[in-house]
Protein backbone atom coordinates (compact mmCIF):
# COMPACT_ATOMS: atom_id res chain seq x y z
CA UNK A 1 0.00 0.00 0.00
CA UNK A 2 3.04 2.70 0.60
CA UNK A 3 5.60 1.30 -1.58
CA UNK A 4 5.18 4.27 -3.57
CA UNK A 5 5.44 6.76 -0.78
CA UNK A 6 8.41 9.01 -1.16
CA UNK A 7 10.63 8.67 1.74
CA UNK A 8 10.40 11.75 4.01
CA UNK A 9 12.66 13.51 6.56
CA UNK A 10 12.31 16.38 8.30
CA UNK A 11 12.61 19.20 6.13
CA UNK A 12 13.90 22.95 6.51
CA UNK A 13 14.58 24.40 9.98
CA UNK A 14 14.11 20.63 11.65
CA UNK A 15 16.58 18.70 9.29
CA UNK A 16 18.96 21.28 10.12
CA UNK A 17 18.45 21.59 14.01
CA UNK A 18 18.72 17.93 13.61
CA UNK A 19 22.12 18.11 11.81
CA UNK A 20 22.93 20.79 14.73
CA UNK A 21 22.33 18.65 17.56
CA UNK A 22 24.72 15.61 15.77
CA UNK A 23 27.74 18.36 15.58
CA UNK A 24 30.30 17.56 17.61
CA UNK A 25 32.35 20.96 17.47
CA UNK A 26 32.42 22.89 21.06
CA UNK A 27 32.28 26.42 19.07
CA UNK A 28 28.45 25.45 17.18
CA UNK A 29 26.11 28.33 17.31
CA UNK A 30 22.35 27.60 16.79
CA UNK A 31 20.91 30.57 14.87
CA UNK A 32 18.03 28.30 13.46
CA UNK A 33 15.13 28.04 16.32
CA UNK A 34 12.89 30.80 16.33
CA UNK A 35 12.79 30.38 19.96
CA UNK A 36 14.27 32.62 22.83
CA UNK A 37 17.45 31.69 24.40
CA UNK A 38 18.89 33.25 27.28
CA UNK A 39 22.67 34.47 27.66
CA UNK A 40 23.97 31.21 28.28
CA UNK A 41 22.07 29.94 25.12
CA UNK A 42 19.45 28.01 27.21
CA UNK A 43 15.50 27.54 27.12
CA UNK A 44 14.57 30.10 29.70
CA UNK A 45 11.33 30.44 31.44
CA UNK A 46 10.15 34.20 32.36
CA UNK A 47 9.72 35.00 36.09
CA UNK A 48 5.60 35.73 35.54
CA UNK A 49 5.04 31.90 34.02
CA UNK A 50 6.74 30.44 37.07
CA UNK A 51 4.63 32.46 38.98
CA UNK A 52 1.61 31.68 37.37
CA UNK A 53 2.47 28.50 37.29
CA UNK A 54 2.64 28.23 41.15
CA UNK A 55 -0.68 30.11 41.61
CA UNK A 56 -2.55 27.03 39.29
CA UNK A 57 -1.83 24.48 42.04
CA UNK A 58 -1.19 21.66 39.30
CA UNK A 59 -1.20 18.42 41.40
CA UNK A 60 -4.91 19.08 42.43
CA UNK A 61 -6.29 20.62 38.88
CA UNK A 62 -8.64 18.62 36.85
CA UNK A 63 -8.04 17.96 32.97
CA UNK A 64 -11.31 17.98 31.62
CA UNK A 65 -12.50 19.28 28.14
CA UNK A 66 -12.57 22.92 27.18
CA UNK A 67 -15.84 23.69 25.42
CA UNK A 68 -15.65 23.41 21.07
CA UNK A 69 -14.63 26.75 21.63
CA UNK A 70 -12.12 27.40 24.27
CA UNK A 71 -11.45 28.61 27.36
CA UNK A 72 -14.06 31.76 27.03
CA UNK A 73 -12.19 33.61 30.05
CA UNK A 74 -9.01 33.31 27.71
CA UNK A 75 -10.83 34.38 24.64
CA UNK A 76 -12.12 37.58 26.07
CA UNK A 77 -8.30 38.30 27.42
CA UNK A 78 -6.90 37.31 24.66
CA UNK A 79 -9.15 39.69 22.48
CA UNK A 80 -8.81 42.44 24.71
CA UNK A 81 -4.97 42.36 24.17
CA UNK A 82 -4.75 42.27 20.50
CA UNK A 83 -7.68 44.79 20.31
CA UNK A 84 -7.69 47.49 22.94
CA UNK A 85 -10.61 48.22 25.46
CA UNK A 86 -11.81 50.61 23.40
CA UNK A 87 -12.18 48.57 20.13
CA UNK A 88 -13.26 44.93 21.83
CA UNK A 89 -16.25 47.22 23.72
CA UNK A 90 -17.20 49.18 20.35
CA UNK A 91 -16.96 46.04 18.81
CA UNK A 92 -18.02 43.63 21.24
CA UNK A 93 -20.73 42.04 19.00
CA UNK A 94 -18.89 42.01 15.75
CA UNK A 95 -15.97 39.55 16.92
CA UNK A 96 -15.85 35.87 16.47
CA UNK A 97 -13.12 34.22 18.86
CA UNK A 98 -12.24 30.75 19.04
CA UNK A 99 -9.21 29.31 20.74
CA UNK A 100 -6.61 27.57 18.65
CA UNK A 101 -3.88 25.32 18.17
CA UNK A 102 -1.40 27.96 18.69
CA UNK A 103 -0.79 30.25 15.65
CA UNK A 104 -0.64 27.00 13.32
CA UNK A 105 -3.70 26.31 14.31
CA UNK A 106 -5.19 29.83 13.76
CA UNK A 107 -3.58 30.01 10.33
CA UNK A 108 -5.24 26.20 9.49
CA UNK A 109 -7.93 26.91 10.27
CA UNK A 110 -9.16 29.94 8.75
CA UNK A 111 -8.04 28.66 5.61
CA UNK A 112 -10.28 25.86 5.68
CA UNK A 113 -12.63 28.32 6.94
CA UNK A 114 -12.50 30.77 3.62
CA UNK A 115 -11.79 27.92 1.29
CA UNK A 116 -15.08 26.00 2.87
CA UNK A 117 -17.47 29.35 2.90
CA UNK A 118 -16.39 32.57 1.39
CA UNK A 119 -14.42 31.07 -1.58
CA UNK A 120 -11.73 33.53 -2.49
CA UNK A 121 -9.90 32.92 -5.94
CA UNK A 122 -6.65 33.60 -4.26
CA UNK A 123 -4.43 34.13 -1.11
CA UNK A 124 -1.81 36.43 -1.24
CA UNK A 125 1.20 35.91 0.92
CA UNK A 126 4.19 38.28 1.28
CA UNK A 127 6.96 36.68 -0.76
CA UNK A 128 9.70 36.15 1.24
CA UNK A 129 6.86 34.62 4.11
CA UNK A 130 6.46 31.90 7.24
CA UNK A 131 7.88 29.13 5.27
CA UNK A 132 4.84 27.36 7.02
CA UNK A 133 2.30 29.91 5.15
CA UNK A 134 1.93 27.99 1.65
CA UNK A 135 2.19 24.48 3.25
CA UNK A 136 -0.27 25.75 5.44
CA UNK A 137 -3.26 27.34 2.78
CA UNK A 138 -2.07 23.91 0.22
CA UNK A 139 -3.06 21.77 2.91
CA UNK A 140 -6.30 23.31 4.25
CA UNK A 141 -7.66 25.57 1.17
CA UNK A 142 -7.14 23.47 -1.81
CA UNK A 143 -9.73 25.32 -3.80
CA UNK A 144 -7.61 29.03 -3.22
CA UNK A 145 -4.75 29.72 -5.44
CA UNK A 146 -1.53 30.48 -3.87
CA UNK A 147 -0.53 33.82 -5.26
CA UNK A 148 2.82 36.47 -3.92
CA UNK A 149 2.93 39.62 -3.51
CA UNK A 150 6.55 41.51 -3.13
CA UNK A 151 7.75 42.50 0.02
CA UNK A 152 11.55 42.26 0.20
CA UNK A 153 13.89 44.21 -1.86
CA UNK A 154 17.05 42.35 -2.04
CA UNK A 155 19.53 44.80 -3.67
CA UNK A 156 18.30 47.46 -1.02
CA UNK A 157 17.57 45.03 2.11
CA UNK A 158 14.36 47.16 2.51
CA UNK A 159 10.95 46.56 1.91
CA UNK A 160 9.69 46.57 -1.36
CA UNK A 161 6.70 48.86 -0.56
CA UNK A 162 6.08 50.53 -4.58
CA UNK A 163 6.18 47.28 -5.64
CA UNK A 164 3.87 45.98 -2.80
CA UNK A 165 0.80 48.17 -3.42
CA UNK A 166 1.54 48.03 -7.24
CA UNK A 167 0.87 44.36 -7.22
CA UNK A 168 -1.86 44.70 -5.13
CA UNK A 169 -3.47 47.56 -6.77
CA UNK A 170 -3.43 45.15 -10.42
CA UNK A 171 -3.62 42.27 -9.86
CA UNK A 172 -5.90 40.91 -6.59
CA UNK A 173 -9.68 40.40 -7.18
CA UNK A 174 -12.40 40.76 -4.91
CA UNK A 175 -12.78 39.00 -2.30
CA UNK A 176 -9.45 37.60 -2.52
CA UNK A 177 -7.69 37.31 1.20
CA UNK A 178 -4.31 38.56 1.90
CA UNK A 179 -1.77 37.81 4.41
CA UNK A 180 -0.29 40.27 6.60
CA UNK A 181 2.03 40.02 9.43
CA UNK A 182 0.99 42.17 12.66
CA UNK A 183 4.72 42.92 13.46
CA UNK A 184 8.35 41.63 13.03
CA UNK A 185 7.68 40.41 9.75
CA UNK A 186 9.41 36.31 9.50
CA UNK A 187 11.92 36.04 8.04
CA UNK A 188 12.90 39.63 6.57
CA UNK A 189 12.18 41.53 10.79
CA UNK A 190 11.04 44.62 8.05
CA UNK A 191 7.64 45.97 9.03
CA UNK A 192 5.69 48.88 6.99
CA UNK A 193 5.84 52.53 8.39
CA UNK A 194 2.58 53.84 10.23
CA UNK A 195 2.01 55.54 7.14
CA UNK A 196 2.60 52.39 4.52
CA UNK A 197 0.15 50.40 6.60
CA UNK A 198 -2.41 52.90 6.14
CA UNK A 199 -1.89 53.13 2.62
CA UNK A 200 -2.37 49.33 2.80
CA UNK A 201 -5.34 49.47 4.48
CA UNK A 202 -6.75 51.85 1.71
CA UNK A 203 -5.90 49.43 -1.01
CA UNK A 204 -7.30 46.04 0.88
CA UNK A 205 -10.48 48.60 1.56
CA UNK A 206 -10.71 49.64 -2.39
CA UNK A 207 -10.07 46.18 -3.29
CA UNK A 208 -12.32 44.44 -0.92
CA UNK A 209 -10.08 41.96 -0.05
CA UNK A 210 -10.50 39.97 3.30
CA UNK A 211 -7.24 40.45 5.62
CA UNK A 212 -5.65 37.64 7.54
CA UNK A 213 -3.40 39.55 10.58
CA UNK A 214 -0.50 36.96 11.27
CA UNK A 215 0.26 37.98 15.08
CA UNK A 216 2.93 36.01 16.49
CA UNK A 217 5.01 38.49 18.18
CA UNK A 218 3.19 40.79 20.19
CA UNK A 219 5.05 42.11 22.40
CA UNK A 220 8.11 40.11 21.64
CA UNK A 221 9.07 42.24 18.95
CA UNK A 222 9.57 45.92 20.66
CA UNK A 223 8.53 45.09 24.63
CA UNK A 224 5.56 46.93 23.77
CA UNK A 225 2.26 45.03 23.43
CA UNK A 226 0.08 47.93 22.29
CA UNK A 227 2.79 49.07 19.51
CA UNK A 228 3.09 45.70 18.01
CA UNK A 229 -1.01 45.53 17.91
CA UNK A 230 -1.13 49.13 16.13
CA UNK A 231 -1.27 47.61 12.33
CA UNK A 232 -4.54 45.45 13.17
CA UNK A 233 -6.04 48.41 15.30
CA UNK A 234 -5.88 51.14 12.48
CA UNK A 235 -7.33 48.56 10.48
CA UNK A 236 -10.47 48.69 12.55
CA UNK A 237 -11.07 52.79 11.86
CA UNK A 238 -11.90 51.86 8.68
CA UNK A 239 -15.51 50.90 8.61
CA UNK A 240 -16.54 47.81 6.50
CA UNK A 241 -12.65 46.02 6.29
CA UNK A 242 -13.79 42.98 7.53
CA UNK A 243 -10.26 40.91 8.84
CA UNK A 244 -9.06 37.82 10.78
CA UNK A 245 -6.39 38.10 13.38
CA UNK A 246 -4.49 34.18 13.55
CA UNK A 247 -2.97 34.82 17.68
CA UNK A 248 -0.11 32.76 18.83
CA UNK A 249 1.25 32.84 21.92
CA UNK A 250 3.93 30.68 21.67
CA UNK A 251 6.64 33.29 21.59
CA UNK A 252 5.34 36.20 24.25
CA UNK A 253 4.55 33.79 26.72
CA UNK A 254 6.81 31.39 25.98
CA UNK A 255 4.49 28.53 25.54
CA UNK A 256 5.82 27.47 22.70
CA UNK A 257 4.99 23.43 23.49
CA UNK A 258 1.45 24.19 24.99
CA UNK A 259 0.07 25.29 21.61
CA UNK A 260 -1.93 28.53 23.07
CA UNK A 261 -3.67 30.25 20.02
CA UNK A 262 -6.97 32.33 18.83
CA UNK A 263 -8.27 32.75 15.84
CA UNK A 264 -10.21 36.38 15.92
CA UNK A 265 -12.62 37.77 13.07
CA UNK A 266 -13.89 40.43 12.87
CA UNK A 267 -17.18 40.68 10.86
CA UNK A 268 -19.00 44.13 9.26
CA UNK A 269 -21.89 45.40 10.61
CA UNK A 270 -23.81 44.84 7.38
CA UNK A 271 -23.27 40.96 8.04
CA UNK A 272 -26.28 38.70 9.04
CA UNK A 273 -28.03 39.32 12.75
CA UNK A 274 -26.70 38.58 15.39
CA UNK A 275 -23.59 39.22 12.84
CA UNK A 276 -20.50 36.85 14.53
CA UNK A 277 -23.24 33.61 15.44
CA UNK A 278 -23.49 31.97 12.46
CA UNK A 279 -18.89 32.31 11.53
CA UNK A 280 -18.91 31.56 15.28
CA UNK A 281 -20.59 28.06 14.74
CA UNK A 282 -18.25 27.26 11.38
CA UNK A 283 -15.49 27.71 13.01
CA UNK A 284 -16.43 25.38 16.05
CA UNK A 285 -17.98 22.83 13.38
CA UNK A 286 -14.87 22.94 11.69
CA UNK A 287 -12.35 22.60 14.69
CA UNK A 288 -14.39 19.63 15.96
CA UNK A 289 -13.95 17.76 12.69
CA UNK A 290 -10.18 18.77 12.69
CA UNK A 291 -9.28 18.49 16.13
CA UNK A 292 -12.18 18.70 18.70
CA UNK A 293 -10.75 21.47 20.90
CA UNK A 294 -8.01 23.10 21.93
CA UNK A 295 -5.31 22.09 24.31
CA UNK A 296 -6.52 23.54 28.09
CA UNK A 297 -3.28 23.60 30.31
CA UNK A 298 -1.79 27.09 28.18
CA UNK A 299 -4.97 28.90 28.23
CA UNK A 300 -5.03 27.81 31.93
CA UNK A 301 -1.50 29.62 32.61
CA UNK A 302 -2.42 32.60 30.30
CA UNK A 303 -5.36 33.67 32.49
CA UNK A 304 -3.38 33.43 35.55
CA UNK A 305 -1.50 35.85 33.99
CA UNK A 306 -3.84 38.00 32.32
CA UNK A 307 -6.42 38.19 35.54
CA UNK A 308 -3.61 39.68 38.18
CA UNK A 309 -2.15 42.87 37.74
CA UNK A 310 0.70 41.91 39.28
CA UNK A 311 1.67 39.32 36.84
CA UNK A 312 0.75 41.26 33.70
CA UNK A 313 3.09 43.59 34.90
CA UNK A 314 5.51 40.57 35.69
CA UNK A 315 4.51 39.86 31.97
CA UNK A 316 5.63 43.14 30.27
CA UNK A 317 8.70 43.33 31.98
CA UNK A 318 9.87 40.23 30.73
CA UNK A 319 8.44 40.68 27.33
CA UNK A 320 10.86 43.88 27.42
CA UNK A 321 13.76 42.09 28.36
CA UNK A 322 13.99 39.37 26.24
CA UNK A 323 13.48 42.00 22.68
CA UNK A 324 16.11 44.10 24.79
CA UNK A 325 18.32 40.88 25.14
CA UNK A 326 17.70 40.66 21.34
CA UNK A 327 18.49 43.81 20.55
CA UNK A 328 21.67 43.91 22.67
CA UNK A 329 22.70 40.99 20.22
CA UNK A 330 21.98 42.95 16.99
CA UNK A 331 23.78 45.83 17.94
CA UNK A 332 26.80 43.47 19.43
CA UNK A 333 27.57 41.48 15.98
CA UNK A 334 26.68 44.51 13.79
CA UNK A 335 29.46 46.11 15.99
CA UNK A 336 31.77 43.41 15.64
CA UNK A 337 31.38 43.31 11.56
CA UNK A 338 31.86 46.73 11.50
CA UNK A 339 34.72 46.43 13.32
CA UNK A 340 36.11 43.50 11.25
CA UNK A 341 35.70 45.97 8.12
CA UNK A 342 33.64 43.18 6.75
CA UNK A 343 32.78 44.09 2.91
CA UNK A 344 28.92 45.11 2.85
CA UNK A 345 26.81 47.38 4.60
CA UNK A 346 25.31 45.69 7.91
CA UNK A 347 23.01 48.30 8.97
CA UNK A 348 20.03 45.99 8.38
CA UNK A 349 20.31 43.93 11.50
CA UNK A 350 20.06 46.25 13.84
CA UNK A 351 17.19 47.83 11.88
CA UNK A 352 15.18 44.93 11.48
CA UNK A 353 13.01 43.82 14.30
CA UNK A 354 12.16 41.13 16.69
CA UNK A 355 13.72 37.58 16.58
CA UNK A 356 15.65 37.09 13.16
CA UNK A 357 17.93 39.17 10.74
CA UNK A 358 17.67 38.44 7.39
CA UNK A 359 20.82 38.92 7.01
CA UNK A 360 21.43 38.73 2.98
CA UNK A 361 23.79 36.22 3.52
CA UNK A 362 23.99 33.73 -0.12
CA UNK A 363 22.51 30.16 0.49
CA UNK A 364 26.63 29.36 -0.19
CA UNK A 365 28.00 31.77 2.22
CA UNK A 366 25.48 29.81 4.57
CA UNK A 367 26.21 26.55 3.51
CA UNK A 368 30.12 27.32 4.46
CA UNK A 369 29.20 28.93 7.42
CA UNK A 370 27.78 25.49 8.82
CA UNK A 371 30.45 23.49 7.44
CA UNK A 372 33.44 25.43 8.06
CA UNK A 373 32.51 27.60 11.31
CA UNK A 374 29.93 25.58 12.77
CA UNK A 375 27.20 28.71 12.25
CA UNK A 376 24.28 26.95 11.15
CA UNK A 377 21.18 29.11 9.83
CA UNK A 378 18.16 28.73 7.43
CA UNK A 379 19.99 28.62 3.55
CA UNK A 380 17.76 32.05 2.77
CA UNK A 381 20.27 33.62 5.48
CA UNK A 382 17.45 33.94 8.18
CA UNK A 383 19.28 33.97 11.32
CA UNK A 384 17.78 33.76 14.61
CA UNK A 385 19.37 36.20 16.88
CA UNK A 386 18.10 34.55 20.07
CA UNK A 387 21.21 32.39 19.31
CA UNK A 388 23.64 34.72 19.99
CA UNK A 389 24.84 34.93 23.21
CA UNK A 390 27.89 37.38 25.06
CA UNK A 391 29.89 34.60 24.89
CA UNK A 392 29.76 33.26 21.04
CA UNK A 393 28.89 36.59 18.75
CA UNK A 394 32.18 37.75 17.94
CA UNK A 395 32.88 34.38 17.02
CA UNK A 396 29.90 34.11 14.63
CA UNK A 397 30.86 37.56 13.23
CA UNK A 398 34.33 35.99 12.80
CA UNK A 399 32.77 33.81 10.57
CA UNK A 400 30.56 35.67 8.67
CA UNK A 401 33.36 37.60 7.80
CA UNK A 402 35.28 34.86 6.71
CA UNK A 403 32.76 33.38 4.38
CA UNK A 404 33.04 36.56 2.64
CA UNK A 405 35.82 37.56 2.76
CA UNK A 406 38.27 33.97 1.96
N1 LIG B 1 3.20 32.84 12.14
C1 LIG B 1 4.47 33.23 12.07
C2 LIG B 1 4.81 34.40 11.23
C3 LIG B 1 5.46 32.56 12.80
O1 LIG B 1 6.74 32.99 12.72
C4 LIG B 1 5.10 31.47 13.60
C5 LIG B 1 6.14 30.73 14.39
N2 LIG B 1 7.32 30.50 13.82
C6 LIG B 1 3.76 31.10 13.63
C7 LIG B 1 2.83 31.80 12.89
C8 LIG B 1 3.19 29.96 14.41
O2 LIG B 1 3.78 29.50 15.49
P1 LIG B 1 2.98 28.65 16.59
O3 LIG B 1 2.16 27.64 15.85
O4 LIG B 1 4.03 28.07 17.45
O5 LIG B 1 2.14 29.62 17.30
Amino acid sequence: LFSDLRPLGPEGPFSLETQFIADSDSCKVNLIIGAYRNNQGQAWQPPSLVEAKKRIHVESCLHEYLPLHGSAEFLESSKLLVLGPEITNQAYDRIASIQTISGTGANSLIAKFLDNHTHPANIWLPDPTWVNHADIWKENAPGVDLRWYPYYDESSRSLSFSAMIQTLQRDTQENDAILLHACAHNPTGLDPTKEQWEEIALVCKEKKLFVIFDSAYQGFASGDLDHDAWAIRHFFTHPGLEFAICQSFSKNMSLYGERLGALHIVVSRKSSSPPTASVHGHLAEIQRACVSMAPLFGSRVANEIFKSEDLHLMWQADLLLMSNRIKTMRKAVYDELVRLQTPGNWDHVVHQTGMFSYTGLTEEQVGRLRKEHHVYMLPSGRASICGLTCANFKYTAQAIHSVITD
